[in-house]
């Protein structure tokens, strides 16, 4: 394993992005950075991003491209993420994003983006059994609930069902999926950047897949990191 490298993981809500992109940030020693997990912070803690992004959030829809690009550009800018690279989730949603963050990278570039595929029927089944631990957003399910009801089994916090798990904000998440991301698909396709993989099969299939993909791409001369 070579630690290091700068990627994208897209996919469908409920693809399981969440969890794989924990475990490449695990495997590779990356900083994993998620946009949801950001604004649900600043929700919570109630700062002025957070006030401002809260409908948002409530209602399933997109948070406006420039917030968004001004909250991943400070990000990026840590000595963490210069240093090692970062594992994206959830970012970019949309093609502006992705100029956005071309620009924000310059004269870099990002090593490999992964659209992790999983048919729609499947991710409505895992996003209305999803439950997330509210402190380290472990995620949990109806079928794999945390040892002890309603605590999370890594940090103790409240496990609950997301507020836009529900029936109808799954619906416009997912429509909006296929408005605003999947042109994106297309267009880091058309960068030679992206490769597609099965996000079907246990956790740990899917992540050894991911893993495989990776290592080939970086072996084959495919990243430009560090
Ligand atoms: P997620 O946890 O990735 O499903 O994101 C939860 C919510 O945060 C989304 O439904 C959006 O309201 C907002 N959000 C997260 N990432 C982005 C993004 N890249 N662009 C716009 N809105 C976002």
């Amino acid at each position: 394993m070579v630690p290091g490298g700068r990627l994208v993981v897209l996919g469908k809500q409920g693809a399981g992005k969440g969890t794989q992109c924990m475990r490449l940030s695990h495997h590779y020693v990356i900083p994993h950075i998620s946009t949801g997990e950001m604004l649900r912070a600043a929700v919570k803690a109630k700062t002025p991003l957070g006030k401002e992004a809260q409908r948002y959030l409530d209602a399933g829809e997109l948070i406006p491209d420039v917030i968004v690009l001004e909250m991943v550009g400070e990000r990026l800018d840590q000595d963490d993420t210069k240093a090692r690279g970062f594992v994206l989730d959830g970012f970019p949603r949309t093609v502006a994003q992705a100029k956005g963050l071309a620009a924000l990278l310059s004269p870099s570039e990002l090593d490999l983006v992964i659209d992790l595929e999983v048919p729609t029927e499947v991710v409505l089944c895992r996003l209305a059994s999803r439950r997330v631990c509210v402190d380290c957003e472990a995620i949990y399910s109806v079928e794999q609930p945390p040892r002890v009801p309603w605590i999370c089994d890594n940090c103790g916090g409240e496990v609950i069902q997301r507020e836009d798990d529900t029936e109808a904000a799954i619906k416009r998440r997912l429509d909006l999926y296929d408005k605003e991301t999947a042109p994106l698909v297309e267009w880091y396709e058309a960068s030679g950047k992206l490769v597609r993989a099965p996000g079907l099969g246990t956790p740990d299939e899917v992540s050894d897949g991911l893993v495989a993909i990776i290592d080939e791409r970086r072996g084959a001369g495919g990243f430009s990191f560090p």
